[in-house]
């Protein structure tokens, strides 16, 4: 593989989030040399474009990736678990959280957090996830405004056609999708990460999913109410297999390239999603036996 760049944007409003600005977006690639000035205008675009408002102080870095290790993964099976409003969508993603063996009394703290009056404690979204210790339920961010931000992550372009025909077929080809099922499979990846919870800020997007390595990337249509601006993210995580400063090095750090697609699914039930878990585990046992 050629030389790589990873480039990086975020915007914010009232200055710099450093010094207190309201974040608006954020946004990142990996790309060859060659393609970093379209990624820099089409960042740029993006930032200046949000539905949360005008920014008025922009960063964009370009950082090279010479001489560090790629890894290369498979993108999360996608599924949709089809729910009438948010209370149903949260219910379902509470029984999902369940599957994954994460304390009711944890996941309960994981939703106050992202419900509460701000989990930042500023009264804005957070930048970056909240990470919370399963066996505790307590957070562990050092910084709690700013959160654990994952990064440097991207699809390979050869992928990318063949993602949006596929996401297309269930009218999921958007920038949230696509984006979220490329952070989410580079943290379902990570040792220590048991799942991930995540809606969006954006007032008009109401989707949001859990997703862990073996249950994949489970879309709920309806997480919060439409117009609602508070987004947020949680990613639960064990201790006891991967010290948290370790986990946080590897979400921040760690260089992943998805370099081929797990399959997207149409809308499925939750007793159809825990059959297909069980298939997978056995399938996976199987493997690690033969
Ligand atoms: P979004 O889906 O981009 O609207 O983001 C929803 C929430 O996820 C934001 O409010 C942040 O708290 C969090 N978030 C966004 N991007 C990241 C990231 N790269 N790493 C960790 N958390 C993020």
């Amino acid at each position: 593989m050629q030389n790589l760049y990873s480039i990086r944007m975020r915007a914010a409003r009232g200055g710099a989030h450093e010094d207190g600005g309201r974040h608006i977006s954020g946004a990142e690639r990996i790309v060859p040399k060659d393609k970093i000035p379209a990624v820099l205008q089409q960042l740029y675009s993006r930032a200046e474009k949000h539905q949360l408002g005008r920014p008025d102080f922009i960063n964009i870095t370009v950082e090279s990736l010479s001489g560090r290790e790629v890894n290369r993964v498979t993108s999360l099976p996608v599924y949709t678990l089809g729910c009438r409003d948010y209370p149903e969508g949260r219910r379902l993603a509470v029984k999902v959280l369940e599957l994954k063996g994460i304390p009711p009394r944890v996941i309960e703290k994981g939703f106050s957090c992202l419900l509460g009056d701000s989990p930042s404690g500023t009264g804005e979204n957070m930048r970056g996830a909240i990470l919370l210790d399963i066996n505790t339920g307590r957070r562990l961010e050092a910084d709690p405004g700013r959160g654990v931000r994952a990064s440097r992550m991207d699809y390979h372009p050869d992928v990318t056609p063949d993602l949006s025909e596929q996401l297309d077929e269930f009218g999921l080809n958007n920038d949230h999708v696509r984006e979220a099922l490329c952070l989410a499979t580079k943290v379902a990846n990570l040792p220590g990460i048991v799942a991930e919870l995540c809606w969006s800020d954006d007032p008009g997007y109401t989707a949001g999913y859990v997703a862990a390595a073996d249950t994949g990337y489970i879309r709920f249509p309806h997480l919060k109410a439409r117009g609602n601006r508070r987004g947020g993210r949680i990613f639960f995580v064990d201790p006891g297999r991967a010290k948290p400063k370790d986990i946080i090095g590897k979400l921040e750090q760690k260089i992943y390239i998805i370099t081929a697609l797990g399959p997207v699914h149409g809308e499925i039930t939750l007793e159809e999603l825990k059959r297909s878990i069980r298939l997978n585990e056995i399938h996976q046992r199987r493997t690690v036996l033969s």
